[in-house]
């Protein structure tokens, strides 16, 4: 088992708490991930959320996602840990750690933002519906009279600290 942290970097412009939002629905995570017997990352993107619970064969309790590897046929599975981290205008331009991901057999690779994002204006209670499908959003805060964005997505995989101790 092995914890892998997704960190993302980003320029936030008057918006903070760059998070999913899971207030109605658990948001969907799109990674590629790589098989950790044969090497060969999946075609397409795979999804995974908190919510969802799969069976691991031999009765080794389940994981949020559980996979066969199309190449080897070796099952992997992962699972989310804790909840996701929010990305904050003091975080703009640094990698910080927003999702940590429990993994057995699998690591993820490549990841893409998608749509179902959320943040409130920096200096104003207002909540926007983020979209990052095209790895950048703008917007404008009519209550504090202010353009806003987030641009320069970038995303990297680190291994192994996870969330801290304690949290949940
Ligand atoms: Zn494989």
């Amino acid at each position: 088992m092995t914890i892998i942290d997704l960190q993302i970097k980003a320029e936030l412009l008057n918006v903070t708490a760059l998070v999913p939002d899971e207030e109605e629905t658990a948001y969907n995570w799109h990674f590629k991930m790589r098989c950790g017997s044969c090497n060969e990352t999946t075609a397409n993107f795979v999804t995974i959320n908190s919510v969802e619970g799969n069976q691991i064969s031999g009765s080794r309790g389940d994981a949020n996602l559980v996979m066969r590897c199309k190449f080897c046929k070796r099952e992997a599975s992962a699972s989310i840990v804790g909840k996701p981290v929010e990305y904050t205008d003091a975080d703009s331009g640094k990698f910080v750690r927003i999702l940590s991901l429990e993994c057995r057999g699998l690591e993820p690779v490549e990841f893409e933002p998608r749509d179902g994002w959320t943040a409130r204006g920096a200096d104003s209670k207002t909540r926007f519906a983020i979209d990052l499908t095209e790895g950048e959003w703008y917007d404008y805060d009519e209550e504090a009279g202010l353009e806003v964005s987030v641009t320069e997505i970038e995303h990297r995989f680190e291994r192994g600290r996870g969330p801290a101790k304690g949290a949940k």
